[in-house]
This record gives structure tokens, sequence and C-alpha cells, in this order.
């Protein structure tokens, strides 16, 4: 950085994290697998640094979107099963083998295909059965497993490492969640075997849902980087997660001049602030809670600063995180700003520099 300071900036606090994966993990029945989520950069956490922290935590198995961040993650960790979630476009199946990368498949015809890739490199590749039970996006239709499920544990060539499916709405739809897990349950006590991961629960579903066999495996996001997903905030008091991200930035300039006293803060849309905030939208300055107003723009927004009148140029702005013993919560953050805890963490472009704390 040539000793230029910040003017917006995440802090990602790299000790919080290890501990969080720790106690996940600790909380776990024993022998339970612990997959680690960490697509999209670590949900904006500093993928290639965490790496490390959450192996140390106890993750087993890493878990992405897509190939690159496979790439990304292999280039680290070369010893442990990486599965990409989302399906491979036909040309991106070869670099499953390069990365040795698990792909989870929907279809007979996708694993055969994995299978004929297989038999020209005369080297096997796991992959990963992914059923719908109610997602309505990738995996083979529940209804449809029946009989796509044995031709696929018939191809030669692949190994099934796993078998596992999605909740679309377990942070808050449990009945629904519960009906998705019993369709899984039933087909893994069906198809599912020893040597395979099978695994349902994400963040949310820990609250509620039991992890009972076969489930062997649990796949973990949100939680890991200390948020709850459930708009009430409660539920994960016994795992003592703690959040992981701070986003900070600093006054600009003040103005006294307006009926109220202004000060501008040096990020905008460009950094992450959306300019879609509702009235609520606060900002830590001195301690104090300091509501935004006016327009977002690219590179500044506007706070009113009535309760914090000694504030000055160069003062720390706390969008998220805690401030002289006040805080802003991620979720409170994401409300304000009309995005869900996902999205808010992800959205924070590289523009703003990461600050990694060890
Ligand atoms: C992103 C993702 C997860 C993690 O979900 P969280 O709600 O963040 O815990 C788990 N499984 C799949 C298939 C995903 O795509």
């Amino acid at each position: 950085m040539n000793g230029l300071p910040h003017r917006s900036w995440v802090e990602i606090d790299f000790c919080r994290l290890e501990n969080n994966v720790r106690n996940i993990k600790a909380s776990l029945p024993d022998g339970v697998k612990y997959v680690c989520v960490v697509k999209a950069d670590a949900y904006g956490h500093s993928m290639p640094q965490a790496l490390l922290r959450f192996v140390r935590g106890g993750a087993d198995v890493f878990a992405v979107a897509n190939l690159y961040e496979a790439s990304r993650v292999r280039e680290i960790i070369p010893d442990k099963p990486i599965l990409v979630l989302s399906p491979m476009l036909k040309q991106e199946r070869p670099l499953a083998f390069d990365y040795a990368a698990t792909p989870a498949v929907s279809s007979a015809d996708e694993a055969r295909a994995f299978a004929r890739l297989a038999d020209e490199r005369g080297r096997p590749l796991n992959v990963q059965i992914k059923i719908d039970t109610g997602m309505g996006r990738a995996g083979i239709w529940h209804e449809e497993a029946g009989r796509e499920i044995p031709k696929i544990l018939e191809i030669g060539g692949i190994k099934v490492s796993g078998m596992f499916s999605h909740f679309s709405s377990a942070d808050f739809d449990a009945e629904y969640t519960k009906r998705q897990a019993e369709i899984f349950l039933r087909l893994a006590r069906k198809y599912g075997s020893p040597e395979m991961l099978i695994h349902i629960h994400n963040s949310a579903a820990m609250r509620y849902l039991p992890i009972v066999p076969p489930l062997n495996a649990v796949r973990m996001g949100l939680i890991q980087y200390g948020i709850n997903p459930f708009p009430d905030n409660a539920g994960f008091d016994k795992l003592n997660i703690m959040p992981v991200l701070s986003f900070k930035s600093r006054v600009l300039a003040v103005s006294r001049g307006a009926r109220s006293p202004i000060a501008s803060v040096c990020a905008g849309y460009a950094d992450g602030v959306p300019s879609g905030y509702s009235k609520d939208a606060r900002v830590l300055i001195r301690g104090k809670l300091c509501p935004i107003i006016g327009p977002v723009g690219l590179d500044e927004f506007t706070v009113d600063i009535s309760s914090a009148p000694d504030a000055r140029a160069g003062d720390e702005v706390t969008l998220i995180g805690e401030q002289e013993g006040n805080s802003i919560s991620l979720p409170d953050y994401s409300r304000w700003t009309r995005r869900i805890p996902w999205e808010t963490m992800v959205a924070i472009p590289k523009r703003v520099a990461r600050v990694l704390k060890y």
C-alpha cells in the first residue's frame, strides 16, 4: 500500500473465524464431517488466506460454486476433497480432473460424460449425486431419483463419493424444510452407503433439524462467518459464534452550514453501499449512531451527525461492526440496506481493502 491509509476497508477477524469453525465442528455428533462452503471468496472473507483457518478449525471437505473457485482452493489445499456445488458446463468437465474436483451430478447422462473422460484418462473420478427435493434448480428431481440413481451407481470409471440435497427456505419455512429432509432421507437410506458423504444441512437447518444417520456430514456457510441466518437472531447461542467481518470507512468532511451538522463519508455504491437504504439506516461515528441521509453517491454518502457533533474529518466510520462499546450487526446493516446477509457479504467489492486480523 506504500503507506497510503485505507479510505474504506473490511476487517476480517481470522481468530473468530477459526473459533467459529471449531465450535460448530465440536457441536456435531461424532464422526460427522464438516463441509466448509467457501464459494464467492469465502463469502467475501478472503478465501485464499481463510483456508488455513478453516483447516485448523476442522474443515474436512471444501465446497465451491464452480471450477475457477475449485482451482484456487486446490492451489492451497492439496489433500482435501473439493465439491463443486453447481453443475459444470460441458466445456469445463475435463478440468475437474486437473483440479481433482468432485462434480455434483444431476443425471445419469452427466455421470456417463464424466465416466467417458475418466476412461480416456485412465483414472477414476469422484462425483456426488445431487438430488432436488424441492429447490427447483439443479439436481435429480426426487421423483425421478428411483430411476436415475441406480443407473449412476453402476457406471464404471466414476466413484459416487456422496449424495446431497439443498434446502430452499430453511431460514423461514421449517415445515417445507422438514419435508425436503424426509424425501432426502428416504432416498439416502435406499441408495446411500457408508463410504458416501450424505448431507443436507445448511446453516439455518442446524437450528432445528437433527443430524441423524445416514446423514454423516453438514455443509456450513453463513454461520461460519458468525452470522445467524434467522431474523430473530436466536437458536445458535450454544454454538457461541462471533461475527467475523467489519466494514469501515472515514469521515471526509464535516459541514455545519445546514440545519443539522452533516458528515460526508468516503464510501459510495462503488464500495458496496447500496443506494436503496431505509430510513432506519445508521453508521457509528465516535461511538454514536448517525442516520444516513440523502442519496448515496458513487464515492460518498452523507450522515447527520447531530448525535456526534464533535465528529471531524478523518474519524473512523463503522458501517458494520463494533465501535466504542456500540455495534451495528451485519444483519442490521442488511435489513437497512434491503439485502439479505449473504448478499451483504459478497457485495463489498474489491475496491474496499481487506484488512486481515490475525
Ligand atoms: C451456499 C450453499 C450452502 C451454504 O449455505 P448457508 O446457508 O450459507 O449455510 C450449502 N449448500 C449449498 C448447495 C450451497 O449452495
